[in-house]
């Protein structure tokens, strides 16, 4: 196992691993608040700096969520870099464990995109620094899309007067672990769905179980809906597609769904009611607070309802202050960072 320590600013560290054909990266944006919690990605990059950038920018959304979840618990992030070649999935999610041990407590992984339970089922065999696990708390998502279906309704209510979602259309982008989810909450919330996934079966399985219209994943940007539900990867509000959007309301799971801050102005400019990523989808960390903090699943699905109050107070004081969705949002999480003690607040 060859680590590295990689320089950094504005992030407390990143190290670099490699063994054999295991290549990850873990990066903690801030302990302030506690142990730096956050999920393994293991995706296909173009090379290393593309995932080091993407990992930074995850660790810190994963401060600011953390913050405004009101857990106890920093930011972090890791990613397995996925190849070309097989992938022996126990021995990736095992040398990953190791890695993740090297850190001592100071990062807690969980799922993200690309791992399932089982991945950290082999993470658990060589640290108990993992949440989410099938014999802990389980699958996060769908509680993290329950909290995204609270964080709509919250912003139909601050849109449309009413938090019903009946009659509503939504337009989801991945159909994986927590669109699907998202989409039963919907179905059955009275909405009607299009949706969209780069996986045509995963696609399938939402249309026929949810009654779903499919659309192709370059069209769903196009979608004549109410609500747009990023399910899928980062930077999907970007310059091609934010003046392409007709929906009233963007909501969704996916982290970093805007590429730029500005991307953010520019829905707001366009009155889009932007609800910020990271309150909507803070379900999964408030589900692994019951394998790191005890809780029951009544106490946990308490605090995700509170996602509801949470989204809206932040629309709230972006209207009282006349800023962004996202930076209200900011202004939140930075206001608990500043408030409690630990050293000053680490911004990138
Ligand atoms: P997942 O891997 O199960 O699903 C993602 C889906 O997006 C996959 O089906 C994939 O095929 C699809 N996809 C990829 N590119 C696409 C494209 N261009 N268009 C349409 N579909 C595309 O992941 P997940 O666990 O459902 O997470 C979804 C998003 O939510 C991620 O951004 C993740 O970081 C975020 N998130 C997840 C959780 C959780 O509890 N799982 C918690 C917080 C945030």
């Amino acid at each position: 196992m060859n680590i590295n320590e990689l320089p950094v600013s504005g992030h407390e560290r990143l190290a670099s691993c490699t063994d054999g054909h295991y290549h990850g990266l873990i990066a903690i944006h801030s302990t302030r608040l506690g142990p730096a919690i956050g999920g393994t990605r293991f995706w296909h990059y173009q090379n290393e700096q593309e995932a080091i950038n993407d990992v930074l920018r995850l660790a810190r959304g994963m401060t600011y969520k953390n913050s405004l979840a009101g857990v106890p618990f920093g930011g972090g992030k890791s990613i397995i870099l996925k190849n070309d070649g097989p992938v022996d999935r126990e021995a990736i999610f095992r040398m990953h464990g190791r890695f993740v041990e090297t850190f001592g407590g100071q990062y807690i992984t969980a799922e993200d995109v690309g791992t399932s339970p089982e991945d950290l089922e082999h993470v658990r065999k060589e640290t108990e620094h993992v949440a989410g696990l099938l014999s802990g708390s389980g699958n996060p998502s769908p509680v993290t899309a329950r909290g995204v279906f609270r964080a709509m309704q919250a912003a139909a209510k601050y849109r449309w007067g009413d938090d019903s979602l009946e009659g509503r259309t939504v337009a989801i982008q991945g159909c994986g672990s927590v669109g699907y989810y998202l989409a039963s909450y919907l179905k059955n919330a009275g909405a009607y769905l299009i949706v969209s996934d780069v996986d045509q079966r995963k696609v399938e399985r939402v249309v026929n179980e949810f009654d779903a219209m499919a659309f192709g994943p370059d069209d769903i940007y196009y979608a004549k809906a109410d609500i747009f539900a990023p399910c899928a990867l980062g930077g999907v509000i970007n310059d091609d597609t934010v003046s392409v959007l007709k929906m009233e309301i963007v909501a969704g799971a996916a982290n970093n769904q805007l590429l730029e801050p500005r991307h953010g102005d520019e829905l707001a400019a366009r009155d889009i009611l932007y609800t910020p990523d990271y309150a909507a989808n803070s379900g999964g960390v408030i589900n692994g607070c019951r394998d790191l903090l005890g809780w029951d699943a009544a106490q946990s699905a308490r605090k995700v309802d509170e996602i509801y109050d949470t989204v809206f107070n932040i629309f709230r004081l972006a209207e009282a202050e006349g800023i962004p969705t996202y930076q209200a949002a900011d202004l939140l999480a930075e206001k608990r960072l500043k408030s409690t003690d630990g050293g000053p607040v680490v911004r990138s």
